[in-house]
Formats: structure tokens, C-alpha cells, sequence
């Protein structure tokens, strides 16, 4: 047994299981525990400070313990935390509920709450195959997805993603699905596909997962057109680009796309609680009315007060601090001094998410950047810079500094 070095390692590797993590490799390991964060930064518990250039997994948007969010969790604890949503409403989950729908006017008109991003996207699933089902279109049971595309962990939807490594043994148990690589791979579908299809499920603007590779410019606004002309319902996977990530508040609004189904998720709270939205349109919601026609879906903290007060105080912040309009003079920025160094292979950008290759190691650059006090993470060779949006000049250039010349 290795002699740890304090007791949180010493639990955490006798009976802790990591996301993701090869828990051999793990174990032989000194991990950072975390204790502490206050804005672009993390503590861990020997008191060394992180700059969290991750944004916490892709969650965080104004900083660590941003005091409107506390406040708000606070306040919100000391009234309600939680009380179920089945067969009882809240005030916190109606005022959440109004203030998504305000972005949309008219069109997404309806929220169904959640708890995580693949949740978000099982509903979109559900929702669209079951409305099939009960309005004279039982035939639509397929889903269109994009290869190497990533919409979360649940069964349903690792069935759906195209990741090879994280749907091995899954892909066949889960729902029916067709693969396309590019926009032109979906024109050239044969007609019995596209007529069996219930919906086109997209991360717009740029694919996470996969090494944040973008899609062409135009292409969202042709597949929803697509879409529409085919029938199909078009699902976006907004759990990453959401919350002004892209420089919009919504990665769809960049290419003035409406879709009937929009999945929102990690930058909901402002990366502090799990809680997650689908929202859909009147017409979707109107195929639900009636006997035998009840969407039968829900989780134990569906509509959890707690997250939609710190959602709504999030929301409120991008107003006060107007967090949008940095977003791309920030990115821009870092994008430029990152094509200086020689290292840097190919960058890709949205707003304030980066993804730049490198030949070597993703995994050895990413720890050498944690010992000089830079939290990130690879996929495969790629290294993300995705910062809390609220990161300071200061703090970039001292992230600029600690990456290699
Ligand atoms: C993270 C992510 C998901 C899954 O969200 P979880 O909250 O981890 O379940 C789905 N889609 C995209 C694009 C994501 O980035």
C-alpha cells in the first residue's frame, strides 16, 4: 500500500470510483483533492491554488462562489430545498420555467425539468418518438445523429452519441439510430430513412466531445431548414454551448435557428447545482393532451427549488455583469497569443471555447500544466481551454504565462 498523503486520498482510493477514470491508474496516483473556489480559481485542500481553465467539466460560467449565487443558494436553503414536482408546482420552478421560455418567444414555449444533460436529452428522445406514437406517426422511430457526436452517459443517449470508445457494448441496447459525418452525408439518406426518422439530434456550432471540432458556418440554418422540409424534429444539444459559452446566450441564436427541441444543462446554475431543461414548442406539448397521452417522465428531484433559485440568480448576473459581451474579445485573444507558439498544431474556437492540438501527450501536457497551477483536461491529444466567462485579463495572462512558449 502507498503511504498517502492525507486522508481524503486515503478514502477517496479505498472507496472512491472516478467518471470516466481508469481506476488502476488512478490508484497509483497523488490526486488533487479540491476543497475551496472563489472566481476563476480552486483551492485544493493543502491550500495550493488552481486556475480552473476547465470551467469545472464545461459547468462553470461566473466564477467560484459568485456571492449573488450564494446568496441566493442561501436564502433559497433556509426557505425550501425541495418539495416534489409531481402533482405540486413551485415558485423557484414556475418563475425558471417563464424566464427559459423569455428567450424564445412564441416558439419554445414549454420546459420540462431535469437533472443532468443526458437527461435532457432522454427527454428530447422520449418526447419526440412518443408525440410519433400518439399523433398517426408510429412509423418515425429512428434518430439522426452526427458521428463522434456526445449527448451523455444514460443508456439512451451513449446510444445515440458516436463516440466509439464510450458506446462500445451500449450502442445496440439503446434507441434506433443513423449515422451521418457531415450535412452532405445527410442529404444523400435514403428516402426510407428520412421517413422513418422521428428527429436530427445536433451539439450546434461545434462538437465537444469530439476534440471541439466546428461545424461549417451556415450549416445549422441549412439543417433546419432540412429538417423542417423532411418533417423531422430537430433536437440541439445545448448542454455545452449553452449559457453564453459561444458569445450568445444560446449557440442557436448565432444562426437565428429555432429547433423543437433545445437541451440545456451544465451552465444552468452557473456550474453549481445539477439541474437541466428541455424546452419544446406549443404543438409538441398539445400532442401530450389527452387520455393515454401523459408523458411518463420524471425524477425524484425534478424541478428542485434549490437549482432553479441559483438558475434564476445566474441569469440575473448575465444582465448585471453583462457577461455576454466579453465573451469574443476574450476568446479572440487567447485564440491569438495560443497561434503564436509552435506547438499549438490546430486550434479550433467558439466564443470562449477552445480546443488546440498538440503531437504529443494530452494527458502528460495537461498534468505539467497542473503542477504550474492550471486546472485542465485533454481528449486524446487535444487540450480545452474553456474558462469560467468571467475570467479577467489578468487571469489569462497568467494563463498564458503558465502555458509552455
Ligand atoms: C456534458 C454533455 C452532455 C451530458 O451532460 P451530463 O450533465 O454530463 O449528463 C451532453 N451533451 C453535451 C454536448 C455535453 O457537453
Amino acid at each position: 500500500m502507498k503511504a498517502h498523503r492525507n486522508k481524503w486520498v486515503s478514502a477517496d482510493h479505498a472507496h472512491a470510483w472516478h467518471p470516466f477514470t481508469d481506476q488502476e491508474i488512478w490508484e497509483g496516483e497523488d490526486p488533487v483533492v479540491i476543497s475551496r473556489g472563489e472566481g476563476s480559481w480552486l483551492f485544493d485542500v493543502e491550500g495550493r491554488r488552481y486556475l480552473d481553465a476547465n470551467s469545472s467539466i464545461w459547468t462553470n460560467i461566473h466564477g467560484h462562489c459568485h456571492p449573488d449565487l450564494v446568496a441566493a443558494i442561501q436564502e433559497q436553503a433556509a426557505k425550501l430545498c425541495h418539495s416534489s414536482y409531481l402533482g405540486l408546482a413551485n415558485d423557484r420552478a414556475s418563475e425558471l420555467a417563464e424566464k427559459l421560455c423569455s428567450f424564445f418567444p412564441k416558439t419554445l414555449e414549454r420546459c420540462f425539468f431535469s437533472d443532468d444533460g443526458s437527461t435532457a436529452l432522454e427527454v428530447a428522445f422520449k418526447m419526440s418518438l412518443q408525440w410519433r406514437q400518439q399523433n398517426g406517426q408510429g412509423e418515425k422511430t429512428g434518430i439522426i445523429a452526427f458521428e463522434n457526436a456526445y449527448h451523455g452517459d444514460t443508456l439512451g443517449a451513449a446510444s445515440v452519441g458516436g463516440v466509439s470508445r464510450f458506446i462500445k457494448g451500449y450502442a445496440e441496447a439503446g434507441l434506433q439510430v443513423y449515422r451521418v459525418a457531415t450535412f452532405d452525408d445527410l442529404l444523400a439518406l435514403p428516402q426510407v430513412v428520412i421517413e422513418s426518422a422521428s428527429a436530427v439530434v445536433i451539439e450546434p456550432l461545434i462538437q465537444g466531445v469530439n476534440q471541439m471540432r466546428t461545424w461549417p458556418s451556415g450549416m445549422l440554418a441549412k439543417l433546419r431548414a432540412w429538417s423542417l422540409e423532411n418533417g423531422i424534429h430537430l433536437i440541439l444539444d445545448e448542454v455545452m454551448t449553452g449559457f453564453g459559452r459561444t458569445g450568445a446566450m444560446f449557440a442557436c441564436q448565432k444562426e437565428e435557428v429555432i429547433p423543437d427541441f433545445l437541451c440545456l444543462a451544465k451552465g444552468l446554475t452557473g456550474g453549481t447545482m445539477p439541474l437541466a431543461a428541455t424546452l419544446t414548442t406549443e404543438e409538441i406539448y398539445e400532442g401530450f393532451k389527452g387520455a393515454d397521452r401523459t408523458f411518463y417522465y420524471g425524477h425524484s428531484y425534478t424541478g428542485n427549488a434549490l437549482g432553479c433559485a441559483v438558475a434564476l440568480a445566474s441569469l440575473e448576473v448575465f444582465e448585471k455583469e453583462d457577461t455576454l459581451a466579453e465573451v469574443e474579445r476574450k476568446g479572440a485573444y487567447l485564440e491569438g497569443e495560443l497561434r503564436k507558439r509552435s506547438y499549438v498544431k490546430a486550434i479550433r474556437r467558439v466564443g470562449l471555447i477552445i480546443g488546440f492540438d498538440i503531437d504529443g501527450c494530452g494527458q502528460d501536457f495537461c498534468l505539467k500544466l497542473r503542477k504550474r497551477g492550471v486546472l485542465t483536461r485533454p481528449i486524446l491529444n487535444t487540450i480545452v481551454i474553456m474558462p469560467p466567462l468571467s475570467i479577467t485579463d489578468d487571469e489569462i495572462h497568467f494563463l498564458l504565462t503558465e502555458l509552455p512558449r
